[in-house]
Order: structure tokens, then sequence, then C-alpha cells
């Protein structure tokens, strides 16, 4: 019954990924199965939930539960639930739009690359459920009915760029996706799924666990009165058995994969499972995992944290935050608790003492292994802290009580090794015998620091550096401060000195002895560059270089700079200090020259060279890079002619 048939467009990217889907060789195509599953059994969470302040919504329709009906001859699979269901709002925006800004810019990236289906590896990255129906559906159909609402919406597309839209009837709430199979292709993954034991086998592989019944229609002969005849009857596929309940010996791996991937919206098996068991006056249980990589919207304000907490295996909440520090967000699981007390708002429940309680012992617990898995496999422990390590540095800043855990689970490049990153206790371990910081150098990327000026005199003492590329490093660092009693220090920054005691008194006094004489240099180049400089001095930290910017003691380093200003957000105005080199020909030369002309006009082009140079080594943008190119050009005819 349907009178008001609209044809709509997916919205850009949704279109994109849904292309990518379709022509994706993606060589499990049976897991459309788990994630139509999943979001029936989500459907049915959120019912339950707005049921617990409306209770109207839950009065009409029966159990809580997921059909999944075949036809052979038609070739069709139908997957319904009884949930929450969409008004035709909604349905366009989630079905027709992407809403997270994560996936947004991934698919950016992949149109960039020009990709035409999405790699395998990256495929887990999207947690595209929905489309996956694509991947082997010619056309789908979808009716739906939003909980306390009277009409129902029909929605058809073929994948193809637009979908249709139009009124229709359901006779209860909830959602039935129909899908026309494609034809059966075992070498491109696409079974008949309209047999039974086809979809036993998927169901049971992986959606044992959903809490809803997933029943299936089977058509079986009977003796009836003595006669054979053809009964439909339902048969429950899923043990509905709570994961987390049952004895770890009896799971195997894949499953409490697959119940990752249902909690996590992720596609790729997680990097470490950890459960935990607390028993005596308080008892809970937990089941926790570690992602293997990144989620898409870890860095956007939409993402979703926490875990799921069940009293008794009924689930009361979807994402209690409070159960993990902020920096810990990244872990996905579940929470059952027996003794919570069930009559206060879920405020007053995520800020009670047993919440804070458990936090506390699953933090040390996600902490202990993180440290354990660095320990005994340090290559996948390296790839798990590249993609989410920026997330756990932010701990160090925020959780006093564990710091020290987290401080040896950091990962560092460093100038000891062209690959290889090292953790704080390494370095310590090789520290020269009368060094008595800890060195670093903040920039954009290993190359970048590399090629610094900054980095010169202690590559050549052979003092190890460690290098700090990542954004968030910048934020740390106030609050590491020391390590082993050892400080941090920047050698972007302040004064550094190095050698014994000895060496170190006798550069100072040589450095002040210069400085005696190329004084009125100095001022007068820093009258030069007043605008952009607050002091032009002397320097003991080059050797090849002639010129170099630092920061105060507690300046913000350019590095930072940059990402803020690309971020488009306020960067204070301060001025740093340049460097020149007292052993390098170029300022030797420039200096006499001075000492002979001070009124030399040319005295501003040098400056104006100078500090071009010092912001082109640390890869720093020129403040008028038209000009600083006019007057090399300049420099190079003088030299030429
Ligand atoms: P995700 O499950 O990660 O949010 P999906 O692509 O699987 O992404 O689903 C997109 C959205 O469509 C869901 O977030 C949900 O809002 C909606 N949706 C999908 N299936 C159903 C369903 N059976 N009942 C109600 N809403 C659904
Ligand atoms: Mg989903």
């Amino acid at each position: 019954m349907t009178t008001d048939k609209t044809t709509m467009k997916f919205e850009a990217e949704a279109n994109q990924l849904l292309n990518l889907m379709i022509h994706s060789l993606y060589s499990s195509k049976e897991i459309f199965l788990r994630e139509l599953i999943s979001n029936a059994s989500d459907a049915l969470d959120k019912l339950h939930f707005e049921s617990l302040t409306n209770t109207a919504l839950i009065e009409e329709g029966g159990e809580l539960a997921i059909r999944i009906d075949t036809d052979k001859e038609a070739r069709t699979l139908t997957i319904s639930d009884n949930g929450i269901g969409m008004s035709r709002e909604e349905l366009i925006a989630n079905i027709g739009t992407i809403a997270k800004s994560g996936t947004k810019e991934l698919l950016l990236r992949l149109r960039e690359a020009k990709a035409e289906s999405i790699p395998s590896d990256l495929i887990g990255e999207f947690g595209v459920g929905f489309y996956s129906c694509f991947m082997v559906a010619d056309q789908v159909t979808l009716v739906t009915r939003r909980a306390g609402e009277e009409a129902a919406t029909r929605w058809v597309s073929k994948g193809d760029g637009t979908y249709e839209i139009s009124s229709d009837t359901r006779s209860e709430r909830g959602t039935s996706i129909t899908l026309s199979l494609k034809k059966v292709d075992d070498e491109d993954g696409i079974e008949d799924f309209t047999e039974p034991f086809v979809i036993r086998r998927i169901v049971k592989q992986y959606s044992d666990f959903v809490r809803y019944p997933i029943k299936l229609g089977v058509e079986r002969e009977k003796e009836i009165d003595g006669e054979k005849q053809k009964v439909f009857e339902d048969e429950t596929l899923n043990s509905m058995k709570a994961i987390w309940l049952r004895p770890e010996s009896e799971v195997t791996d894949e499953e409490y994969n697959e119940f990752y991937k249902h909690v996590s919206h992720d596609w790729t098996d997680p990097y470490a499972r950890l459960s935990m068991k607390a028993e005596g006056r308080f008892e809970y249980q937990a089941l926790l995992f570690l992602p293997s990589h990144a989620p898409v919207d870890l860095y956007f304000k939409e993402y979703k944290r926490g875990l799921e907490l069940y009293v008794k295996n009924v689930k009361i909440m979807d994402a209690c935050e409070n159960l993990l520090p902020e920096y810990l967000r990244f872990v996905k699981g579940v929470v059952d608790a027996s003794d919570l007390p069930l009559n206060v708002s879920r405020e007053m429940l995520q800020n009670s003492r047993q919440i804070a309680q458990i936090r506390r012992a699953l933090t040390k617990k996600v902490l202990d292994t993180l440290e354990k898995k660095k320990s005994d496999e340090k290559e996948k422990y390296e790839a798990f802290f590249g993609t989410l390590g920026p997330v756990l540095k932010e701990g160090v800043g925020s959780d006093f009580e564990n710091k020290d855990k987290i401080v040896d689970l950091l990962l560092f490049s460093s100038s000891n090794d062209k690959e290889a990153v090292t953790t704080l206790s390494e370095y310590v371990s090789r520290m020269k015998d009368d060094q008595e910081e800890i060195y670093y150098l903040s920039g954009e990327s290993r190359q970048a620091i590399e090629a610094s000026p900054h980095l010169e005199s202690f590559e050549n003492k052979g003092y190890e550096v460690l290098f700090f590329t990542d954004p968030v490093d910048e934020f740390v660092i106030p609050s590491l401060t020391e390590y082993q009693g050892k400080k941090l220090k920047s050698l972007g920054k302040g004064t550094v000195e190095v050698g014994s005691e000895d060496e170190k008194k006798k550069i100072k006094q040589d450095l002040e002895d210069k400085t005696k004489a190329y004084d009125p240099f100095l001022k007068a180049l820093q009258k030069e560059l007043d605008e952009y400089v607050s002091e032009v001095r002397l320097s003991n930290r080059l050797t090849t270089s002639p010129v170099c910017l630092v920061g105060g003691e507690h300046d913000m380093s350019p590095h930072i700079e940059r990402l803020l200003k690309r971020n488009k957000m306020d960067v204070p105005k301060h001025k740093r200090i340049m460097e020149l080199n007292p052993d390098h020909d170029v300022v030797q030369k420039l200096k006499a020259r001075f000492d002979v002309r001070p009124q030399d006009l040319a005295l501003a082009d040098h400056a104006a060279l100078l500090f071009g140079q010092a912001l082109l080594a640390e890869g720093s943008p020129l403040p008028d890079s038209a000009t600083f190119a006019k007057l090399v050009a300049d420099l190079m005819n003088r030299g030429l002619s």
C-alpha cells in the first residue's frame, strides 16, 4: 500500500561507502548477517531502555526477538526485529547519511587515494554495518515502524546511488529487512543464504551470545492424522548465554572475538582480551577488550565511550563512562555486577562508590595487561602503541595514581636507533656516566628533528636524544618533568649544557668571553629582527649550522604552534631567541664586517637571511617568503658576479 513514493539520493559520502562496500573483495561476505543481527539487537536494547521511562512502549507486542525467514523460490532473506524501529526522518538520517565524522574523514582520504574498493585491512576501520548487506543482495527492502508511532515507512534500494521511500503499514513496531539475494557464487563467498543449515552455522559462529532469541522459520514435514503435512516452525538458533558468565575454558577465541565485534562495531579482531572476577563482599565480573586499531571517531566529540553495564545479566547501561578513565576510552566490553543499587538514577549509579571501586580495579588490570604485553610481545605492542599510544599518553597528565605505570608503557623514537623505539627505562640504562638529564627534541617528524640544528652538538658528543613527534607529547611533558630522578630537558628550549662539570664551566666561560666581544653585533641584529625575536645570543649547541631559534624555558614549541595554527586556533604571539654559532664562518665574517662598518645597510638583509634559515631548518613557515626568495637571489647574484 504505497502512495507517496519519493526517490532520494544517498548523501555523497554514504554513496561512496556503499560503492566501496559493493566492490570490496571482502572474503567473508556472510558477515552481513552478523551486522544485521547486531543492529536488530541494538534496536531491541534501545527499546528496552526507552521503555524504562515509557512503559507503554513495551506493553504492545510480544517477546523481544529477532526473526529470520527465508524464501527459496523468491531467493529472499528477511531479518525482522520488534525493537525501537525508525521514523521516516530517522531512517533517512541513519541509513541515507553518514553521521560519524571519523568515517567521513576516512572516506575523504580514500577518495583522494582514488580507491575503488575498501582494502580488506581498512574495512574493519569503518565498522560499516548496514551497507554490508549490499555485498550479497541486489536489492534491499526495509520496512520500519518507530515504537510509539502508527505509521510505518518503506525503504527500497538497489545500492545504485538512490533509494525510494514511501509510507507503508506494519502490524507491530520494529524493522524488517528483506534482501533479494544475489546468485549463489561459492568463489565470490556467496553461499545459499536461504538454506537453514547455512543460516544456523553463521548465527552460531557470529551471534550465539546475542541476548535475544534469534528465530529461524523452518519448514518441516510432520505426520498429522496419519498424513504427511508441511508445517512451519520456529527454531531458536542461539544459546543466548552471556559470554562473560561462561567458564573461559569453554569459550573459543573466535567466540570472544565475535562478541568484541558486536560490542565495538569493529570488524577486526581485538588486540587483547582481559577478564576479571571479583568475589567477596562486592561481586562483579568484567570482560574487556583492547582494539587493534584506533576507532575512526576516537578523536571526535561524538565518540561514545564507556562499558556496557549489567546487573545479574540484565543490561542497565549501554555506555557507562565512569567505569574507566577517559584515557582508556578505547577499551570496550562489559561489566556485570550483582550488588549495584538499582533503585537510584543512572547519574547517581555512575557516581557510586561501587563504580569507583570497579574503575580502580579495571584501570589497574588494563595497565598491567599492557605492561605484560609489552614485555612478552614487543613488536605487537609497538603496533598497538602506534595507533593508541597517543590516547594512553593523556593519562600521564590525568591519572596521578597510575602515572608511573603509564609512563613505563610509553615508547619513543630516539637518536639511538634509526627505527627501533625505546622506553624511558631503556634510555636511562644507556645514559652516559656524566649525563644527568634526559634530552628530547620535539618536531613534526623524525626526519625534521634529525635535520634540526639543535641536535648537532649532542650527536657529536654521543648523547642520546628522544624524539617527540606526537602532538600530544607536548601536553604530556609538563606532567612528566622527570623519570627515575632524571629531569627531562628540551634541546629546543632555554640553555643547554652538556659534559662534565669542568667542561660545562669552561664552555660557559668561553661563551661569556665571546659574548662580550660580540655584544654590539648581537644587539644590532636584534634591533633588525625586533619584530620576530626577543634576543639574539651566541650558542653552544651548534656545530655545523650558523643559526637556530630556541624558545624560552616555558614557551610553546614551534611544533605545537604550527599544529594550533593549522587547526585555526589562536596562538599566543611570542618571540623566540635566535642563537648564532660563533664558530661558524658566516657568523664570524659577518661580525668582522660589522666591526669595520657598523652602519652597513646590508646588515638588515643578512639578519633576515639568518632568521629565515633558522625557520626553514626547523620546518617553520617564513613570515614573508617572497622577500626571503629575493634576498637569496640577490646573494647568489653577488656571489656569481
Ligand atoms: P552502526 O550499527 O555502527 O550504528 P549500521 O550501519 O549498522 O551502523 O547502522 C546504521 C544505523 O541504522 C544504526 O545506528 C541505527 O540507528 C539504524 N538501524 C539499523 N538497523 C536498524 C534496526 N534493525 N532497527 C532500528 N534501527 C536500525
Ligand atoms: Mg551496526
